[in-house]
């Protein structure tokens, strides 16, 4: 059954059963949580339960009806999706009012059209403006979904008229299954990758790339060395994130995975200051992160994993990634006192 392929978020499957049983089946949603949580696949799967022709039981989908495949392969009629254009970082009021003239068309198949907006990040106040209306009054039949990562970048008008369903980051056994499924089939290379995910598929996905290691150590060697070369290790980090292209999400997801590292070799930094043992480092990075820690000490270092967690957040809310770059490696690579 579809439900199955959604690993944890057991309480938002259960708000959905829930309501529908009890006929309280709402018709606007706003699903916020992390990228890569699975958002996307639960609307998917959310949208195919409704639309099922031949459903073994309440809400659920049997993924073999032509309403099934059709949603599988994104041409079903009553199945409606908006994302931002490639190399857009808005969506665009054109395509948003295109969007709404089709939820109010009458369901080709059915009695329900279903209409996901995938990145409701990316509305600006005209494209928020123009579906107001629609959010206001959803055609009858038509479920409303909004995908976004946050509240605080959604208007209090489309907050209002939404019920919002939290998707929190998975644990690290539900990211190691999901590499499985998508053919990672060593299983301590895809549990090293669900340790460092932060509960997140698309971020672990990330990482399975011998690029990412390189940069991780140009950048952790770099910034733990005597005298560190910031012009050199922003260069360094911000090409790697430049070469996600035009995609702003797969950018955002490589500056953040550097921070991961960064903070991840502050941490060791840290535990060795403080007497413990590092886990999980080779003996030349042991020495570097000593001597670091030995410059700054524990309350520096303290310091700068905040620092770093402050600046995973700015990545998060879209403050210009060269700025985030730049601001961390100038705490990191300042001269100790
Ligand atoms: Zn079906």
């Amino acid at each position: 059954m579809s439900w199955d392929r959604i690993r944890g978020h057991a309480e938002a499957k259960n708000t959905f059963r829930s309501a529908f049983a009890s006929g309280r089946f709402g018709q606007s949603y706003l699903f916020v949580g992390p990228e890569g949580v699975g958002k996307r696949l639960f609307a998917h799967e959310l949208a195919k339960a409704l639309l099922c022709e031949r459903p073994p039981a309440p809400l659920t989908a049997c993924d073999s009806c032509p309403g099934c495949a059709q949603i599988e392969a994104e041409t079903h009629p009553d199945f409606i999706t908006l994302r931002t254009p490639e190399g857009k970082h808005e969506l665009p009021v054109d395509e948003m009012r295109a969007f709404c003239a089709r939820l109010s068309r009458k369901p080709s198949r059915g009695s329900r059209v279903i209409g996901v907006v995938e990145d409701a990040d990316d509305f600006n106040a005209e494209s928020a403006n123009s579906f107001l209306k629609t959010l206001e009054e959803p055609p009858p039949g038509a479920v409303l979904i909004l995908l976004a990562t946050g509240t605080d970048r959604q208007l209090p008008t489309i907050l209002s008229r939404c019920q919002i369903v939290r998707f929190r980051p998975l644990s690290s056994g539900d990211v190691a299954a999901v590499l499985a499924v998508k053919g990672i089939a060593d299983p301590s290379r895809r549990d090293k990758l669900a340790r460092l995910a932060g509960g997140s598929v698309a971020r672990a996905m990330a990482l399975d790339d011998d690029a990412i290691w390189q940069v991780r150590e140009t950048l952790v060697a770099g910034v733990t060395a005597d005298r560190p070369n910031f012009p050199k290790l922003a260069d360094a980090w911000a090409r790697f994130v430049e070469e996600a292209g035009d995609d702003s999400a797969g950018k955002r997801t490589r500056a953040s995975v550097v921070i991961g590292f960064l903070v991840d070799a502050l941490r060791q930094s840290l535990r060795l200051a403080l007497g413990a043992n590092a886990s999980d480092i080779d003996a030349t990075e042991e020495s570097r992160l000593r001597a670091f820690a030995q410059r700054h000490g524990p309350d520096r270092l303290l310091e700068l994993i905040e620092k770093c967690v402050e600046a995973d957040y700015r990545v998060e809310r879209r403050v210009q990634l060269i700025l985030v770059i730049e601001s961390v490696l100038e705490q990191l690579t300042k001269a100790t006192k």
